[in-house]
């Protein structure tokens, strides 16, 4: 028997025992009656309870499921544990939806959802800088309607998604941007549009190319010399001396450019690899100053006056090597545009508690427009002038490296025709207390 029957049936069984009793002690009239009132009350309750239910459902709400009573109390107990179950389970549902769209709208590229018409379905905020696409205006709208760019529309349209495209765009706020365009196709005939901002990585891979072809051009020219000369010692049998003398000093010249080049490539390539210093300790700037106004000295070979003047005695927290390069480039600068009987001073002082080593001369001097853009690699004002001094191009971008290891800068102010200052600035924080060799407060030539 099936269990739904057993409580009918016992009910039944019980009324039918009461008036079954009843008849035997009050009659068949009283028993009638008696089962007759019992089973009005029974239909009564369940009408009642069944009302109840009607009129819940036509608002079925949490809060106002009924009681009820009997039989009845069970079932809407059961109802309510249900509903509420089913309420737990949308309210996870529709909060895992909404970090979902968090999650969408926070992506860093553009996404868009196509149905298999290519119609609009969803996209994040992204979408709309990039593409002008609205999810609630646009969604139901073919995307070519909506992005129209010839090379876009060919694309979605051509079926191979293997490789992404480049697309160049306007953005809705106006920028020009570089895309990287993805499209994955999923589920039923539908596809994953993504749109991603390449145009620094495009910058980058200019700039490298750029690099390769200035690297390449640099060294042609000295092989060039090098492989000249060596094809015409070859092909002459005798060799005058003096000309041989005269091929051998240009030839070492060449290769001495050549070794200060790649000597100075790899002085880049170190300080590109990281971003702060590979080794710190406190440097005596005092000591440095000197051993690099020496330096100075000889480079100039006696061709100007070169003044020191140490007015801190403060040192740097930092890498030696490095700031050696830095300061020794911008000397070597000075000395090599500033003409013969000119003055180059080199001066460490402190500058409203910033440490700061300046290279004032009296050179050349440099137009305004170029100075922004000293600090590039490769960029010389003046390229013959560069190359006959034996400059490589990059001795500006090795300082702007070292710098900003350093979390230093550079000014610079300059007038063409009378001189040049370049001041390398540091934090404050950079300074440090050092003993040094060299005495204090000095100006020499
Ligand atoms: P280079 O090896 O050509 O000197 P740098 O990177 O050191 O390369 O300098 C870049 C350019 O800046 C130089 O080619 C030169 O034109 C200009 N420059 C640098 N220092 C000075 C200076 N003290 N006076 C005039 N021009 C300078």
């Amino acid at each position: 028997m099936s269990p739904h029957w057993r409580k009918p049936l016992v009910t039944i069984a019980t009324v039918s025992a009461i008036g079954a009793l009843l008849w035997l002690v009050a009659g068949p009239a009283t028993a009638f009656g008696a089962a007759a009132i019992i089973l009005g009350i029974q239909l009564a309750q369940h009408q009642y309870n069944l009302s109840l239910f009607r009129v819940w459902l036509l608002d079925p709400q949490l809060e106002t499921i009924p009681v009820g009573s009997g039989v009845w109390e069970q079932l809407f107990s059961r109802l309510l544990r249900m509903h509420k179950r089913q309420a737990q389970t949308e309210a996870r549902l529709q909060e895992a939806l909404t970090r979902f769209l968090k999650a969408g709208a926070a992506l860093p590229e553009a996404v868009v959802i196509l149905d298999q018409e290519h119609r609009l379905e969803w996209c994040n905020p992204k979408a709309f800088a990039y593409f002008g696409l609205d999810e609630n205006r646009d969604r139901g709208h073919q995307v070519t309607n909506l992005v129209r760019q010839p090379q876009f529309v060919h694309y979605l349209e051509s079926g191979d998604y293997s490789a992404p495209l480049t697309l160049r765009i306007t953005t809705t706020a106006g920028s020009e941007v570089t895309l990287s365009v993805h499209i994955v196709p999923y589920g039923d005939h539908e596809k994953l549009l993504l749109g991603r901002d390449i145009t620094r990585w495009e910058k980058m891979e200019t700039m490298r190319r750029d690099f390769v072809a200035n690297v390449s051009h640099e060294l042609r020219t000295p092989l060039t010399v090098l492989t000249g000369f060596l094809e015409t010692l070859t092909e002459m049998p005798e060799t005058d001396p003096e000309m041989l003398q005269r091929s051998l000093r240009l030839m070492s010249q060449q290769s001495v450019r050549m070794s200060h080049l790649v000597e100075d490539l790899l002085t880049l390539s170190r300080l590109e690899s990281t971003s702060a210093p590979v080794r710190e300790e406190d440097v005596s700037v005092a000591d440095l100053a000197h051993q690099l106004h020496q330096d100075a000295l000889i480079l100039s070979n006696g061709r100007h006056e070169i003044g020191l003047t140490l007015e801190s005695r403060e040192g740097l927290r930092g890498s030696r090597e490095e700031l050696r390069s830095a300061f020794g480039n911008l000397i070597s600068n000075a000395i090599r545009y500033t003409p013969e009987g000119g003055h180059v001073d080199i001066v460490w002082r402190l500058a409203d508690g910033h440490p700061e080593f300046s290279v004032r001369d009296t050179g050349l001097g440099i137009e305004a427009h170029h100075i922004d853009r000293l600090t590039e690699r490769f960029y010389r004002v003046d390229r013959s002038r560069s190359r006959e001094t034996g400059g490589t191009g990059l001795g500006l971008a090795i300082v702007k490296h070292v710098l900003s290891h350093h979390q230093a800068h550079l000014e610079v102010e300059s007038t063409l025709g009378k001189g040049s200052v370049f001041r390398a600035v540091f934090p404050a924080e950079r300074r440090v207390t050092v003993e040094s060799d060299e005495p204090f407060e000095q100006t020499e030539s």
